[in-house]
């Protein structure tokens, strides 16, 4: 499976900062390590072009953020300092995820090993996210022709309220966002589908709500290419999460979605979203069972994951 990874997607943080910045690097490596990435799969991404980002971002916000404008009321909503290293982490992760789509049309599957900044609006970030790479991505590739229609699952717990935004009143793109009903944010834009789950829901509970909606969608839409947000704060023992997912649970979750995916033919993009576990390389961990799970999947199933439409039998 093509990844998108750039040693940049790292930026050095206040020593206290919550963000668990770490596990980017550490996501990497663990990666490498065991196989799963190897030199022929690394997608390294440049910084995304300013008329890509234009396609979902305002001017006046990017403009903002390229020369360091933003006022502190704005900084603090991103709750990340800015920087020029934060800027162009932001653009190279945006990037990553256009490439990973872009591979996930050719090879059925790809990833980015960041993403998923699912809080960022048109006009400003927040909960730790600057851009909205999921957002930019399905417009360039519509700007371009190569697909139209969109879905994306959003498993993070917290809701993608920057996507269900952006793109509400689209027929073309379907947001399902499945979510701590009482985490941040406060206050829930309106996704597609929003799905919001009581705190401390345990595997049984969850996996059996994720399978029954992703029936739904798919009996009612059929989208060209799946952007999945693969968030591990719903695993049990999160920062932030307030859910009490197992390490089993979250793996059966990823085999769920991406098997979902396969079995209709469907290109997908994984992006990691976020994870706030009591340490980054347990946070890491976490992270990359999604990798695990889809590059098993992918060598099972080598001959059988293509991105034909649904019902079109292949030679
Ligand atoms: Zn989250």
């Amino acid at each position: 499976m093509r990844c998108a990874y750039h040693p940049d997607y790292y930026v050095q943080l206040p020593p206290s900062h919550p963000f668990p910045m770490a596990k980017y690097p550490l996501l990497f490596e663990r990666l490498r390590a065991t196989g799963l990435l190897t030199d022929r799969q690394l997608l390294e991404p440049v910084e995304a072009a300013l008329e890509d980002l234009r396609l979902v971002h305002d001017d006046r916000y990017l403009g903002q953020l390229a020369d360091g404008s933003l006022d502190a009321a704005a900084v603090r909503k991103i709750g990340v300092p800015w920087s020029p290293a934060l800027w162009r982490r932001s653009r190279l992760a945006a990037q990553g995820t256009l490439m990973a789509a872009r591979a996930a049309l050719e090879d059925g599957l790809a990833a980015n090993l960041a993403g998923g900044t699912h809080h960022a609006f048109p006009g400003h970030g927040e909960g730790f996210c600057v851009l909205n790479d999921v957002a930019v991505a399905i417009r360039v590739l519509q700007r371009d022709g190569r697909t139209r229609r969109a879905l994306v699952i959003d498993l993070d717990v917290h809701q993608g309220n920057g996507t269900a935004a952006i793109f509400e009143g689209d027929a073309d793109v379907f947001t399902f966002s499945m979510h701590g009903e009482r985490n941040y944010p406060a206050r829930k834009m309106r996704s597609t589908l929003d799905v919001g789950l009581a705190d401390g829901m345990g595997d049984d509970e969850y996996l059996a709500l994720l399978r029954g909606h992703l029936d739904g969608i798919f009996a009612a839409f059929v989208p060209a290419i799946v952007f999945y947000l693969a968030g591990v704060d719903p695993a049990r023992g999160d920062r932030y999460g307030r859910l009490a997912l197992s390490d089993e649970g979250l793996r059966q979750r990823e085999r769920c979605v991406l098997e979902a995916c396969r079995s209709r033919g469907l290109p997908v993009v994984i992006t990691i979203a976020g994870g706030y576990a009591p340490t980054p390389e347990r946070t890491a961990a976490l992270h990359s069972i999604v990798f695990e799970e889809a590059v098993a999947l992918q060598r099972a199933r080598a001959d059988h994951w293509t991105h034909r439409p649904q019902g079109v039998k292949g030679p």
